[in-house]
């Protein structure tokens, strides 16, 4: 091997990493330096058991992620960010080779550690500490309430592969893996090839730190030829790239009829709108200019969220491309990467370099003037700081077009994935709603507009186009987080071109490598099934008081029923005086006979619920450490003075927590008359320790 022959890529597979022999290395591709075109590595997947791959993550895999519970697959994520973040310079210094500068690293590698910090924390919050997921509420079945219906998630029982787009290895790979992890599910990384020796030194990084359940993490680099026809029922497969590689893929047999879940996100001709009010000089204006400057420059404009048509009142297009023009050249030095000042990069590879040339040249055939950039720059700074040609770089302007025809098709169908936009004209809020749409469907639009009723009006006719909106105003220009940022908690993904997908969004990307079934059964089956107890299922009302059972001792269905306590006309006066409560229905006899839903004066519904505390409590000291919340409370029956009421209290979910000594339970409370009718049905929620 010379100097000038890299390292052949490995690829992590069946719990090590595998090296192609040297007849299969001797044709691997050359991955370039982006800046300098200096080879970086070389690929090749030939000779890899990629089957093998597979059913290693089918078996090892699964075995090893379905002995956790999602709260120790939670805590597991937050461990692996922290690995990642300990080790992230590592991941910075490649990152540049890839023409990402610090601002762009950041969003790949911060924001994909970020990631998983977030699906940390959103399993322990929002999911239980076991293997199913319950869904929304029971659904009575039966009269005597004997049969019950209940919508649970399982696990997919095979692989998630990722086939990830070159822009960002990181966050990529990143994004799909956490939710995966936390399903349960074993992931296989497929990152693009120019960029994938940053995924393979991300997942080192994983490997090394010992976090990785056997199995749970794969990859492949290289080309992944015969995938399809090895994938089946129970695998899925998420992919993010260019729209023609989605069509070829999703209209594979193995997706079409065999079961294999495909999800895509790729290209998208994402919106900015201008609202009619946000005229030059007002503060949307220019937190509207920043934003599209900002889009068309990060990354080389390399996002597939970068906003490629500025949708601008007719009045407003000369204005917005003098400031936006004005901003490229105050701002704007293009450059390697690693050289002091520079803040865009190169694209990734000449290739790309000159495929966006070529869509720039379509839409310059088909109406585009350009304003602005329109090629590669003579000369850019280098990394030693001076200025020189580009070489073998990369590199484009940030380029503006205006299309004089706001309706030309090109401008809503061509992208050109690199740092362009259009300007154009709209007359209308319908007009500029009808614009937006001619995109085919898109991951993101912002709207900047200070009015409400006009966020409110082209929210409403967008909505079905998008899968993200982001209203810029003057109150959010600051902390809003960016057009072109997906949150994790949010939905990430869009309808139509944009790939039809929803990768992220909190747990709704969990419970998307899940199985949604609905369970009919006995309350005592569903309890079983769900670990949430159901009304009618066994209660034991006998011996311990559950207050007095720690976490480990308390079982679900353990239960308190109450004596009863009278309401007296007092009562509720005394009620009424001590908090001010004095509204007419406790206080004013006819006022509240008049009211339909009362027969006469009643006790507040506060004064119910603060008895049936006093009712179940069980005052000493002990394992319950404090009541942090009421849910779902609802008031069905009014408790007139002589009416008794009693309450039943029973365990309904434990959630034990992992890494502190208490846990969380749910307690089903239920106040019922002398008449044995439903007066008020809540969720206690109690924090208990466990020993
Ligand atoms: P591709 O669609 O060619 O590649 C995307 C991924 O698919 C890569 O990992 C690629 O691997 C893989 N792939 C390609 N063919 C197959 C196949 N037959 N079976 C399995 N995997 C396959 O897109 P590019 O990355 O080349 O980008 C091209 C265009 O895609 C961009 O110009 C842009 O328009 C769009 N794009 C959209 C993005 C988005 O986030 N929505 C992001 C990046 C690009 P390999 O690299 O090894 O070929």
């Amino acid at each position: 091997m010379t100097a000038n022959t890299p390292e052949v890529l490995p690829s992590y597979v069946q719990g090590g990493w595998w090296m192609p022999d040297e007849a299969a290395a001797a044709g691997a591709a050359v991955i370039r330096d982006a800046a300098t075109g200096e080879p970086v590595a070389r690929v090749t997947s030939e000779g890899l058991d990629l089957s093998g791959a597979l059913e290693y993550a089918r078996t090892a895999g699964q075995a090893s992620l379905g002995e956790l519970t999602f709260h120790q697959r939670a805590v597991l994520l937050k461990r692996m960010a922290l690995a990642l973040t300990e080790r992230k310079g590592e991941l910075y210094e490649l990152s540049a080779k890839a023409g990402a500068t610090k601002q762009d690293s950041w969003v790949d590698i911060d924001g994909g550690i970020g990631v998983l910090f977030a699906y940390s924390s959103k399993g322990r919050r929002e999911m239980p500490n076991g293997q199913v997921y319950v869904d929304g509420a029971p659904e009575i079945l039966s009269k005597d309430g004997s049969f019950l219906g209940r919508h649970i998630f399982t696990r997919l029982p095979g692989v998630a592969v990722q086939i990830n787009a070159f822009n960002f290895p990181v966050w990529g790979s990143l994004e799909k893996f956490a939710p995966a992890f936390l399903a349960g599910m074993p992931t296989l990384v497929k990152p693009a090839t120019p960029t994938g020796y940053l995924a393979v030194h991300m997942v080192r990084i994983l490997a090394e730190s010992g976090l990785l359940p056997e199995g749970s993490l794969q990859l492949v680099s290289g080309s992944v030829p015969g995938l399809f026809e090895a994938l089946r029922l129970g695998d899925m497969v998420g992919f993010t790239g260019s729209a023609s590689t989605a069509e070829k893929l999703r209209a594979h047999e193995s997706v079409q009829t065999g079961g294999v879940r495909f999800t895509a996100e790729t290209d998208s001709i994402n919106a900015s709108v201008l609202g009619p009010d946000a005229s030059a000089g007002t503060p949307e204006f220019d937190a509207y200019v920043k934003q599209l400057v900002a889009e068309m420059t990060s990354k080389a404009g390399q996002k597939c969220t970068a906003i490629r048509r500025a949708i601008v009142p007719a009045a407003s297009v000369d204005a917005v491309v003098d400031a936006v023009t004005a901003r490229l050249a105050e701002r704007v030095v293009i450059g390697d990467p690693r050289a002091e000042g520079v803040t865009m990069g190169p694209l990734a590879s000449l290739a790309q370099r000159d495929e966006v040339l070529r869509q720039l040249g379509r839409l310059v055939d088909a109406g585009g003037t350009v304003l602005t950039g329109g090629a590669a720059p003579a000369e850019v700074r280098l990394a030693d700081g001076s200025t020189g040609e580009a070489g073998d770089g990369a590199f484009v302007e940030p380029t503006l077009l205006r299309f004089a025809d706001a309706s030309a098709d090109a401008v809503h169908e061509i992208e050109a994935f690199g740092p362009v936009s259009a300007v154009l004209g709209y007359d209308t809020i319908e007009e500029a709603a009808a614009l937006v749409a001619r995109g085919g469907g898109s991951l993101v639009t912002s709207i900047a507009t200070h009015d409400p009723a006009t966020a409110a009006r082209l929210t409403v006719a967008i909505g079905a186009y998008n899968g993200r909106v982001l209203v810029l105003d003057r109150d959010d220009a600051r902390t809003s987080t960016g057009h072109g940022s997906p949150m994790p908690q949010l939905v990430h993904g869009g309808p139509g071109r944009a790939g039809g997908g929803e990768e992220l969004g909190g747990v709704r990307a969990v419970l998307h490598h899940m199985q949604r079934t609905a369970v009919q059964g006995t309350p005592e089956m569903l309890t079983a099934i769900t670990g949430v107890w159901h009304q009618g299922a066994t209660a034991r009302p006998e011996g311990t008081h559950p207050f007095r059972k720690p976490l480990t001792e308390l079982r679900i269905g353990d239960q308190v029923v109450s004596g009863s306590r009278t309401v007296t006309l007092d009562d509720i006066e005394t009620f009424a005086a001590f908090t001010g409560d004095t509204f007419y229905a406790h206080m004013d006899e006819e006022a509240a006979a008049a009211n339909p839903f009362f027969p006469g004066r009643v006790a507040h519904g506060y004064l119910l619920v603060s008895w049936a505390a006093g009712l179940f409590v069980e005052p000493a000291p002990g394992p319950v450490l404090a009541n942090s919340g009421l849910e779902n409370l609802r008031f069905v029956t009014p408790v007139s003075p002589g009416d008794a009421i009693r309450v039943e209290l029973t365990a309904k979910q434990i959630t034990p927590r992992e890494t502190d000594e208490y846990g969380e339970v749910r307690w089903d409370a239920v106040l019922k008359n002398q008449r044995d009718e439903l007066v008020a049905s809540y969720d206690v929620l109690t924090l208990v320790a466990k020993q």
